[in-house]
């Protein structure tokens, strides 16, 4: 793979952005450095605006049509960018809204290639951590600033949580400026963790200004052979029926 930064985390009209991927890749394209891949991870299944869900069968119903068009969508840009861009296709899911559907969600995600997990709290990080490595696809914690996250746990613990479980941990624009997690970048390099970058573009393009820095601050850290690529899964989602 070429020297380029990957942003992994960017939102479409999909769910709540407002560039579509064409867009979105035109303008990675534009940034005065070289950019590797672009992630679109699109929030998918229960969000604070989608309907209450009461059962699994409900919420298959719901959601699995939609997420089979989300995945066609970003398939179809991945074709008409290819050999100019990678394209990934993510998802991003809310904890606290679907922790109870964990089994019903990981048989949905045919064709994605990563998921980004947020507002995930100890409870819910121990959780994941025990089921992470059964995932078709890495699980990635979200944005999350570890010393609000999980107040009570030490940083020793969520590293170890995070590499036994290969849970892959995102330095995201959100967590600028980033010299206020200097504590956390010392303990993280000392595990085996991957690292994943992203903007959580949603309405400003601007943010991918910030790309260069997180890198950077990633490689002074000693991160850079632990960045995180995904893998392309499946070209085309498995068959509607099961
Ligand atoms: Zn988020
Ligand atoms: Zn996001």
């Amino acid at each position: 793979m070429s020297e380029g930064i990957l942003n992994l985390h960017n939102h479409t009209p999909f769910s709540d952005g407002a560039y579509l991927i064409d867009e979105i890749v035109e303008a990675h394209q534009k940034c005065d450095f070289e950019v590797a891949g672009v992630g679109i991870s699109d929030h998918l299944f229960c969000t604070p605006s989608s309907r209450e869900v009461k059962s699994e069968k409900e919420f298959e119903r719901i959601f699995g049509k939609e997420t089979r068009d989300y995945v066609r969508q970003v398939h179809e840009a991945r074709q008409r960018w290819d050999g100019e861009m990678q394209i990934y296709c993510g998802a991003e899911i809310n904890w606290p809204l679907n922790k109870t559907m964990l089994d019903t969600i990981k048989a949905m995600l045919d064709g994605i290639d990563y998921v980004l997990f947020e507002y995930v709290d100890w409870a819910g990080l121990t959780q994941l951590a025990n089921q992470a490595r059964r995932w078709p696809c890495p699980v990635v914690l979200a944005h999350t600033d570890v010393t609000e996250a999980f107040p009570n746990t030490s940083m020793d613990q969520v590293v170890r949580t995070l590499a036994n479980a290969r849970i892959v941990y995102e330095l995201n624009s959100k967590l600028l400026p980033l010299s206020q997690h200097e504590r956390w970048f010392k303990v993280l390099p000392n595990h085996r963790v991957q690292l994943a970058l992203g903007t959580d573009t949603h309405d400003d393009l601007s943010v991918l200004r910030d790309l260069p820095q997180m890198h950077e601050f990633a490689c002074e850290h000693g991160l850079k052979e632990k960045l995180f690529c995904p893998k392309i899964r499946a070209e085309e989602p498995q068959a509607v029926s099961r």
